[in-house]
This record gives C-alpha cells, structure tokens and sequence, in this order.
C-alpha cells in the first residue's frame, strides 16, 4: 500500500534537485555577471548589433513577468502544494524570484563572448524563443485564477465545516480547479482539514485514519429539502482504488429551490444523519466526512448543479459564495464576507 508520505517524499526530492540547481545557475550568473565582470559593457556603449540589443531586452522582459507570475503560480496555482513541504516551496519561489531578478539586471549589460561567438546568440535566441511566449502566457492567465462569477449570480452558503480547513481544488478556473473541465461540477470544491501547522494528515498518511478530515462533521450550507441519499458504500484506501463507477460514493442531495441541488460527496458509510424527504436548516449536522467513490484521500467534495443526481452529461453546475468565513489566501488571515476559494485557500468559520 503506498503511503502519501513516500509521495510527498519523491516530490520533496525532486523540488530539492530543482532548488540546488536554481542555487548553482544563481551562483554562476554572480559569478558571470558580478565578480567577473571586467568583459561586460553596458549595452548603451554598443554600437550597432540591434538584434542582440532586441534580443537582451526581449529576455529581461520575460524575466520581469517571471518574477510577477512565479508567486501566483507556486502559491495558489501549484497542485503539488499538498506534498512538498511548504518552507522547501517558499525556498523554490525565492530562488526563481532572484534569478530572473539577477537576469533583468544583467539585461542593461552584454558580454564579449555574446557579442563574438556565435552559440552563444543561439543559445540567447532559443532563451527568448522559450521564455517570452511561457512568461506572456503565464501572465495573462493570472487574472483567470480569480475568474468567478458575481456575488449577484452565486448562491450564498454557509461552510460545510468547521475548524481549520484547505481547499485543494476550488474556484472558477481550470488552473486552480480540475472540476471546471466538465461543465457539470464546474465551481465544485474538495476542501481537507488541517492541523495548526496546516497539515492535512499525521504519521505514514497511509491509513485513512491518518487524515484528519476523516469523521469530521459536515453541516448543511443551506435550508432545503433533501432528495437523495446514498450510504452504501466503504471507504476507499488512501491513494488506491479509486471506485469510478461510484463516483460520489456516499452523498447527500439537498434541493434549494426547484432544479438547484447541492451535493456532498464521499461521505463515511453509516454516519449519514437525513433521510429523502427530510427538511434541513443552513448549520444541522447531517454527516461525518469520508473516503468513498473516486477520491484519493478522505476530503469533502461539494458543488450545486440542476440535477438531482450525478449527470456529468447533462448537467450544468452554479456558482456559490460563504456568507461570511475567514481566509489566509497570501500572508494573513481576512474576515472575507460574500467570498469564494480557490486552490490552497485556508479558511474557517468567522
Ligand atoms: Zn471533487
């Protein structure tokens, strides 16, 4: 049985390498660019070769996006947050950050080996060719990870939950949300408790006991009618045999109003509390949170679509907001009212 430590541990290594070879290309680009600088002339001093010149300039402006886009990209769009440890990610941000900071420095300079042999123009222009549409790219889909509907368009809920919690897939966007490539569960969120260290399990994470969401009491978001429940079937193993056909595994259907339904899936067989038919308010506690149907470890997922059942075909999802909730999107914690979440929002009840 694999545990999710052994996978935060692979991806722990392979950050690493990445962070010692950021650390030697920053070493040498010192070296390169500081303390040997002696053949470097300021690129106002150059006469003529205006396509070098163009191509320096080019270069220093997709570093400049880079230092933009690497923040938004390693701390909200990064779906590997969960398993790299979070100092090695900050660590991995920052040595990205003072490279391409290092690099726009070095743009208002150019070298004689740039300037006398050939390879290194190539090596220059296939830089550019690489780096200026990836940084364009990355920039202008910044603003899509904060794409999601009007407080006037979406249903405004309560948290399902209470305590400390993450959100690992969540918001209006593909880059910070899997569920919006199908139109059906488009705006649903997975979302995992956490510790005070902002851990979402303990020892191996090999049992699903190891996951805190595990048991956790979930509550009714909303008043409504429940319409459908499922409690049939046992908890899925951590990260091993994903039950496809059973997608939702055990869940609940809440009807709002006429064709809107809110679900809760993979709920922990027998801890359903509501039967069809039965009337709830926003804030009952109808559930404890599982390891059932297509998941990997225990989570809570939950979206609103105007079907009452699972119909990936033909069913359209809505958008919705939390009344009020704290969240810790960048450095601190905000008293958010009306607000949604994207990927790796921590968030609690206000
Ligand atoms: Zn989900």
């Amino acid at each position: 049985m694999v545990s999710l430590k052994s996978v935060s541990l692979i991806y722990t290594i392979l950050f690493g390498i990445v962070v010692i070879v950021l650390f030697v290309t920053i070493a040498f680009r010192i070296y390169q660019g500081f303390i040997s600088s002696s053949d470097r002339k300021p690129i106002k001093e150059i006469n003529g070769n205006w396509f070098l010149k163009t191509l320096k300039i080019l270069f220093g402006i997709s570093m400049f996006m880079m230092i933009i886009n690497i923040p938004f990209y390693g701390l909200i769009g990064s779906a590997v947050r969960s398993v790299v440890p979070n100092y090695l990610n900050n660590i991995m941000i920052s040595a990205v950050i003072l490279l391409a900071g290092i690099e726009c420095f070095l743009t208002f300079s150019i070298s004689t080996k740039l300037l006398e042999k050939t390879f290194k123009k190539v090596e220059l222009s296939i830089a550019v060719l690489i780096m200026l549409p990836l940084s364009i790219y990355l920039a202008i889909n910044i603003s899509n990870m904060f794409d999601y509907p009007q407080t006037d368009k979406c249903y405004l809920i309560d948290l399902p939950v209470k305590g400390d919690w993450i959100a690992g897939h969540a918001g209006g966007s593909e880059q910070v949300n899997y569920h919006c490539a199908y139109e059906a569960q488009k705006f649903a969120i997975d979302i995992v408790k956490v510790d005070e260290s902002g851990m979402f399990y303990k020892n191996e994470g090999k049992e699903i006991e190891d996951f805190y969401t595990l048991n956790e009491n979930i509550y009714s978001p909303v008043d409504g009618i429940i319409v459908n429940v499922v409690d049939s079937f046992a908890n899925q193993q951590v990260l091993n045999g994903s039950d496809k056909k059973n997608p939702a595994g055990n869940h609940i259907v809440i009807e709002i109003e006429n064709e809107r339904y809110l679900f809760l899936a993979h709920l922990n067989l027998g801890t359903i509390k509501v039967l069809k038919g039965d009337i709830v308010k926003a804030g009952d506690l109808i559930a404890q949170a599982g390891n059932s149907g297509n998941t990997t470890w225990p989570h809570l997922h939950m979206h609103i679509q105007d079907k009452p059942i699972i119909d990936n075909k033909n069913a359209k999802a809505f958008p919705f907001r939390f009344g009020k909730m704290d969240r810790k999107r960048w450095l601190g914690w905000t008293n958010v009212k009306d607000g949604f979440l994207v990927r790796n929002d921590l968030f609690r009840n206000s």
